[in-house]
């Protein structure tokens, strides 16, 4: 691991946060770092044999936000590092467009080591894997977990449609989750590159709101539907759904952040083709 922020000697800073987790973790690993030496010495499941590398996750122990893909890819099995490759440079665009380097916020993926030709990871390889993450998510205590794809949304809501969920800041397991579509899904796409940059915009947002709750804000967070009933012929057919979210603040959103609902429902509109921008005072001031 050649990235500088991975670094294990801040790995214990926000050790603290981890008693306030409701998650219970099988792993007891001290430091992130401590589990980056577990995760490349694994052999838990088959996808140990064929790896070239294992792929942790990386970023500062005190990043505020966690960003969750799916698995390794060639170039991060090669490198061993998450998002490499044109999605990684896509996804640091993302974070380019609201004032964050990858250095900033922690990457980590469900999996930590490819599955053969980038097939799908089975049910046992999850379970195998799974205890590394929810111990980074217990290290890291991070304010914002943002889900990218179907396959780390279905950590927190199985069975639920990306195309459904994205972009609707939900709480689950005492933890704020933000879904957005996988970066590698607007690849061949535009319209799932509008949308993913859309729902990037709004993270400051997300942040702002998240703080002003922490600080005295009187909101419950039962107002946060935790389930929702979701049709998943749109997300089997690779569609967007015919009435996007990107860019209109959900209902169950506007109660939680204590912010004025509009007056009449939106209209279904195509979603707007939006360009990086740079980002505002206001938005580096949160970090
Ligand atoms: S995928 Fe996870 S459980 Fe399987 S060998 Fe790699 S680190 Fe271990």
């Amino acid at each position: 691991m050649n990235n500088p922020t991975n670094d294990p000697t801040n790995s214990e800073a926000n050790d603290s946060g981890a008693a306030n987790v409701k998650t219970a973790s099988t792993l007891r690993a001290i430091s992130l770092d401590e589990i980056a030496h577990l995760v490349k010495d694994c052999t838990d499941c088959p996808l140990s044999a064929g790896r070239t590398n294992a792929v942790p996750g990386e970023g500062p122990a005190d990043a505020r936000l966690l960003f969750i893909g799916e698995g390794p890819g060639q170039q991060e099995d090669r490198q061993g590092r998450p998002f490499v490759g044109a999605t990684g440079k896509f996804l640091e665009e993302l974070l380019a467009s609201i004032g964050l380097t990858r250095e900033q916020v922690f990457i980590a993926n469900m999996i930590k080591c490819r599955p053969p030709q980038n097939r799908d990871p089975s049910p046992d390889e999850m379970s195998s894997c799974s205890k590394y993450l929810d111990r980074q998510i217990e290290l890291l205590n991070p304010e914002l977990i943002v889900t990218l794809g179907r396959f780390s949304l279905g950590r927190f809501f199985p069975g639920e449609s990306i195309t459904r969920a994205r972009g609707k800041v939900r709480e689950k397991e005492g933890r704020f989750i933000y879904p957005i579509m996988h970066p590698a899904a607007a690849l061949h796409r535009q319209e799932n590159r509008s949308a993913i940059m859309q729902d990037f915009k709004n993270i400051p947002q997300v942040l702002e709101k998240l703080a002003q709750d922490r600080s005295g804000a009187t909101q419950s967070e039962t107002s946060i539907a935790e389930t929702h009933e979701f049709d998943q012929a749109a997300e089997d057919s690779g569609q967007m759904p015919e009435t996007p979210t990107a860019g209109v603040i959900p209902a169950e959103q506007l109660d939680m952040f204590s912010m004025p609902a509009p007056a009449t429902e939106p209209e279904p509109r195509p979603t707007p083709v939006a360009e990086p921008v740079a980002p505002t005072t206001q938005q580096l001031s949160l970090f």
